[in-house]
């Protein structure tokens, strides 16, 4: 039985877990948070929150390198909001921390502005053939993307989704509405 496992050192991890379990009824969805239990997993989760905590947080339990292996080996790594901060090889004008480089892309924190701090989107997203309502919180977004990562979506400020082999990376919240496509993509990536 396919084994998911969602992040679970700070951020909205229960609300990940709940909508794998339902957008994925026949796999495991399991918390990781101690060395030894990415490697049982056939695909991750990133979840959002604060991405500095998030990074601190793995350090201190020793999972960074789990993780970064997890993600170079070809597991599906689904990783949203500061999921996706950390997941970039830059993080435009910061220097808090130094994020995982799994993903060819540079990030913007908080790109849409504090009078911005969240809101609901319609996007249209590569591959759905009709629009996706997304929620956006404190968001980052796609500043610079390589040559190899798809881009699956944007919106006047930048990009906020897009692939690159097997990560998956998204600027808003889809564990936060009832409609499974986006998680479906990701499940999807687990057959490739
Ligand atoms: N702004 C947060 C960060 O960069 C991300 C916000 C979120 O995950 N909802 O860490």
């Amino acid at each position: 039985m396919t084994r998911i496992g969602v992040l679970a050192v700070q951020g909205d991890v229960s609300e990940h877990i709940t909508a794998l379990r339902k957008a994925a009824a026949d796999s495991v969805v399991i918390e990781v948070r101690a060395p030894g239990q990415i490697e049982e997993c056939q695909a991750l989760v990133i979840p959002g929150g604060e991405s500095t905590t998030i990074s601190r947080q793995m350090d201190s339990s020793g999972i960074t390198g789990e993780l970064v292996a997890a993600a170079r080996s070809g597991k599906p790594v689904l990783a949203t909001c500061a999921g996706m901060v950390l997941v970039s090889r830059e993080i435009v004008g910061e220097g808090r921390f130094k994020p995982l480089g799994l993903m060819d892309i540079k990030v913007s924190r908080n790109a849409f502005g504090p009078q911005k701090e969240s809101f609901e989107a319609d996007l249209d997203v590569r591959g759905l053939d009709r629009p996706y309502r997304a929620v956006f919180i404190r968001a980052p977004v796609i500043a610079e993307a390589g040559g190899d990562v798809e881009v699956l979506a944007r919106l006047d400020e930048g990009v906020v989704a897009a692939r690159e082999k097997n990560l998956l990376a998204l600027a808003f919240h889809p564990e936060l509405t009832d409609d499974s496509r986006i998680h479906q993509i990701f499940l999807n990536m687990l057959e490739d």
